[in-house]
């Protein structure tokens, strides 16, 4: 037998692979059995690690005299199924990232402390023989307990999470247990192939909604872009689709956007299956997530939802994908390992052979142009389901106007009309805060940062200075440090301080603000929405959190304070964000039966983007912005990809990336076809102390520009000045700053 060698992957920010002896307590026949995807414990410098085993192997990198001995197997079953480790090493090699750090990130967080993945027993209820023979109607003045009874009659048994979904109490139990009626007890959950699907009837969809149903094939790869305006009825497409998938004997795994996962969405997947659904939201602790996990693995849990991080979960028999608000930001990861869930969407979807549905009322340019393109199969609603009407835009000029704390006269005739009118209003502001920034009236001192190119936001609750870049916070001074006046103002307006101007404006009406801040605990946003939903008149006023996922059936006007903002930002990809942004805003208005209007305030009214966006849509905007992009040689057209280098010491970070443009300027000569652009600054150049850089590679083919980072990133770690300087590369970066 020749010796055996493990090869793993360490989540180190080393780009390579490691190799080790077998554990001591194993024989070499033993060794050669282990899977791929195996967790190992390693000796790794002066400390213990948990590494992921890639190959076993006959030869070693280095004389075996040097390699140490693996301490130990953590579990002889790989945590790593074969498609999700072949999935994480794909996007490892595409983004760049060292795939310890790749296969790390995939993991829930207790398996990279060394847990094993089980299921776990849980409390399951039954009836008992008595409950059985109970006939139907019994209890009624006890109606809980009755429809735990009449519940437990439909199925063999009910799991919490079962109750749950049912909106059964839980203290419906105890009663029922100590009559005799039912049991409880604790066992580990096996798939049931035979459990009813469906809980409530699907809608009869419209006919547009029939033919995209129609479309999706659900025995092959094919990526569908579904592109319907918000409320066209996309979700019931993906409940009867998943329906189709779940009556396959499949699985189905949906994505979200990180503030897309709300109790609302859901119980809405929650009222129509009646199969076990798991949501793997930020709510969770780690032990619900393994839980989770092991579910979908298993194939216990048939519906998983989840953000983000939820593309590497599990599925023992999968059917399809959707990702939901496709072009929503949130899918993408802005460190460590700097993927794309919404693209590694496709591609685990074209690795099981599975279909992937894309949804979007404002789809990313770059799906619109794969739609284009042929190689997404493009489906479309265009108007809205059920009975609501789409809102009517208004764009209001409001150059030359008094406004009264950012609010035209105008927009503040229209708020008290539907206040009047016992309808709730929605303020869309995109700013936390009470104000931008503080600004002294009599010399025009600005309240900087010291840690950043930036101004420090006006908090009144409670009152403090605060950067929103690097959470650097002071007090607000009493006298202009500059020229010691006390003429020190705030300086425009965030939702704090619109929510104070509205309590004046609007005394007799609840005001409520929705932002990061007013939410921070834990049960914030679900009173906030409790209340949203009650249906008494009220004003919400808030960020970017209002626009997303939530339902607001009786607002009937939204008001976006200030719609400037995307057009004038240096990023390339402002203004399709800003369209996007405004859209979903706007599609909170009149969702159910009473029609809404949206009010734009804009100071460039005549703006062509605005102008488009308002008279023609979002589609003509992004045909616009296609044209643009194309013009001006960027994506979808081509292929991006960022170094960023950041110091303490602006030089070093700039040396680095003239040292790595030179060197990949070897390999890759300037041509039509291949560009570089910088070291530039960033964005906000000095953000947290440090002095941030990057250099742009710009190319027409994915593959050239693929293979000279994966040669410039193994050059970079060998390059000392890397070693004092922070750098990462970021392959198709959605931000630039
Ligand atoms: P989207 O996901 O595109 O925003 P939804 O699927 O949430 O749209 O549908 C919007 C509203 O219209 C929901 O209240 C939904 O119940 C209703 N709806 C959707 N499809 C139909 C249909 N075929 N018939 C009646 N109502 C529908
Ligand atoms: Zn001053
Ligand atoms: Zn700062």
């Amino acid at each position: 037998m020749p010796t055996v060698f493990l090869q793993v992957a360490i989540p180190t920010p080393l780009r390579r692979r490691f190799d080790y002896l077998p554990p001591l307590d194993i024989s070499p026949e033993q060794a050669m059995q282990l899977q791929p995807g195996t967790l190992l414990r390693l000796p790794f410098g002066h400390q213990e690690v948990i590494g992921v085993l890639l190959s076993v192997e006959t030869e070693a990198s280095v004389a075996p005299g040097q390699l140490r001995h693996a301490l130990a197997i953590i579990d002889s079953s790989p945590a790593f199924m074969p498609d999700i480790l072949a999935l994480c090493l794909w996007a490892a090699d595409y983004y760049q990232s060292p795939v310890g750090e790749a296969l790390h990130t995939a993991l829930p967080a207790l398996l990279r402390q060394g847990e094993i993945a089980r299921l776990r027993t849980e409390a399951v209820y039954r009836l008992t023989t008595a409950g059985k023979g109970l006939p139907a109607g019994s209890l009624k003045r006890a109606p809980r307990q009755s429809a735990l009874l009449t519940a437990l009659q439909e199925h063999p048994y009910l799991t919490r999470g079962d109750l749950q979904a049912l909106e059964i109490p839980l203290t419906a139990i105890k009663p029922l247990v100590d009559k005799g009626l039912i049991t409880c007890s604790e066992q580990v959950l096996t798939p049931e192939p035979t459990r009813t699907i469906l809980r409530e009837q699907p809608l009869t969809l419209n006919p547009e909604q029939a033919a995209a149903l129609e479309h999706i094939s659900l025995d092959q790869f094919q990526v569908y872009l579904l592109d319907g305006a918000t409320g066209s009825g996309k979700t019931e497409i993906y409940l009867q689709t998943i329906a189709r998938s779940l009556g396959q004997g499949k699985q189905a795994l949906v994505l979200i956007p990180e503030i897309g996962l709300t109790p609302q969405t859901l119980q809405r997947f929650q009222r129509r299956f009646a199969v076990p659904i798991v949501a793997l939201h930020s709510g969770l602790n780690d032990r619900e997530r393994l839980d989770a996990w092991v579910q979908a693995r298993d194939g216990i849990a048939r519906v998983i939802i989840g953000t983000r991080s939820a593309i590497f979960t599990p599925l023992k028999e999968p059917g399809i994908i959707i990702v939901d608000e496709e072009h929503d930001n949130s899918f993408k990861q802005q460190d460590g390992f700097r993927y794309s869930a919404r693209d590694l969407a496709v591609m685990r979807a074209s690795q099981l052979k599975i279909p992937l549905l894309l949804g979007s009322a404002t789809p990313a340019l770059e799906s619109l142009n794969n739609a284009q393109q042929g190689r997404y199969q493009y489906l479309r609603l265009t108007h809205r389901a059920g009975a609501a009407l789409p809102p009517s835009i208004q764009l209001l000029d409001i150059r030359a106007q008094p406004l009264h704390e950012g609010f035209a006269q105008e927009t503040l005739q229209a708020i008290a009309a539907e206040i009047q009118a016992r309808h709730q209003v929605l303020i869309f502001i995109n700013r936390r805060g009470y104000a931008p920034t503080l600004e002294c009236h009599d010399c025009g001192w600005l309240a900087n940062c010291n840690h950043c190119d930036a101004r420090m936001t006006v908090h009144q609750q409670p009152r403090h200075l605060h950067c929103h870049h690097c959470d650097h916070q002071r007090p607000i001074p009493s006298r202009c440090p500059h020229c010691h006046s006390h003429q020190l103002q705030p300086l425009g307006h965030g939702t704090e301080r619109s929510e104070a101007a509205l309590r004046q404006l609007f005394p007799h009406t609840r005001i409520l603000r929705v932002d990061r801040d007013s939410t921070r605990s834990k049960h914030a946003m679900h009173r906030l929405l409790e209340e949203v939903q009650a249906g008494e008149p009220c004003i919400l006023v808030g960020t970017q959190m209002l626009a997303k996922g939530h339902h607001f059936p009786l607002v009937t006007l939204v008001v976006i304070i200030d719609a400037d903002a995307g057009l004038f930002s240096t990023d390339f990809r402002g203004p399709e964000r800003m369209g996007q942004l405004l859209l979903q805003v706007a599609g909170r208005a009149g969702r159910a039966d009473k029609p809404g209007k949206v009010i734009l305030q804009s100071h460039h009214t005549e703006h062509p983007l605005v102008q488009t966006l308002m008279l023609q849509g979002y589609h003509a905007l992004a045909e616009l912005l296609l044209h643009e992009r194309r013009v001006t040689q960027l994506p979808p057209y081509r292929h991006l990809a960022l170094l960023r280098a950041e110091s303490k010491r602006p030089e070093l970070a700039v040396e680095f990336l003239r040292l790595a443009r030179a060197q990949a300027e070897q390999w890759q000569p300037t041509s039509p076809h291949f560009t570089y652009l910088g070291p530039l600054p960033a964005m906000m150049e000095k953000r947290g102390d440090r002095f941030r850089y990057q250099l742009q590679f710009n190319s027409a083919q994915r593959k050239t520009l693929q293979q000279l980072l994966t040669q410039l990133a193994a050059h970079l770690e060998g390059e000392p000045l890397g070693k004092r300087v922070r750098w990462s590369i970021d392959v198709d970066p959605q931000e630039m700053s």
